[in-house]
């Protein structure tokens, strides 16, 4: 299981329902996910953010906490089914900042909300000989999704 895998699991568990708890484990899960990244990129775990990192991160949260108040007050009218799958959906956004931690040089990363599919597909990035693939994995892939698997290799710088 990759650093991000477990991250993600752990997120997916923490979110199932809007309330204080899910908007914390938010900005938690982002935090996380932004630090991983920079210790999978340079190798070391950072003790701090520089003021760039710090203001990206930050800005990264605000956007999701954004979309999360959105959906905390619109929660009660909509089913239990739909709240869950909602909630799921701030869990593929934290890949999203993985990857653009991970991976500074693209410019489009799976969970960016980039592509029509927002944060639901399964997308990863793979590293191979040739550079960074996008990866379509089992579940939702939009257009857009296969648009970025088609275009690949992408530079990993
Ligand atoms: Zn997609």
């Amino acid at each position: 299981m990759t650093i991000l895998d477990a991250l993600l699991a752990r997120t997916s568990a923490a979110i199932t329902k809007p309330g204080p708890e899910m908007r914390r484990a938010i900005a938690t899960a982002h935090s996380a996910a932004y630090y991983a990244a920079i210790k999978e990129r340079t190798g070391v775990m950072p003790k701090g953010l520089s003021k760039a990192e710090r203001g990206d991160l930050k800005l990264a949260v605000a956007a999701q906490l954004k979309y999360y108040d959105a959906f905390a007050a619109q929660a009660a009218t909509m089913s239990e089914g739909a709240v869950a799958a909602r909630a799921q959906m701030y869990a593929g956004a934290v890949r999203g900042t993985y990857y653009g931690a991970r991976y500074p040089g693209l410019k489009q990363v799976p969970g960016d909300g980039q592509t029509s599919c927002l944060s639901n597909c399964k997308c990863s990035i793979s590293e191979q000989d040739d550079g960074l693939h996008w990866t379509l994995n089992a579940g939702e892939s939009c257009g857009d999704c296969e648009a970025m698997a088609a275009g690949g290799p992408y530079d990993r710088t």
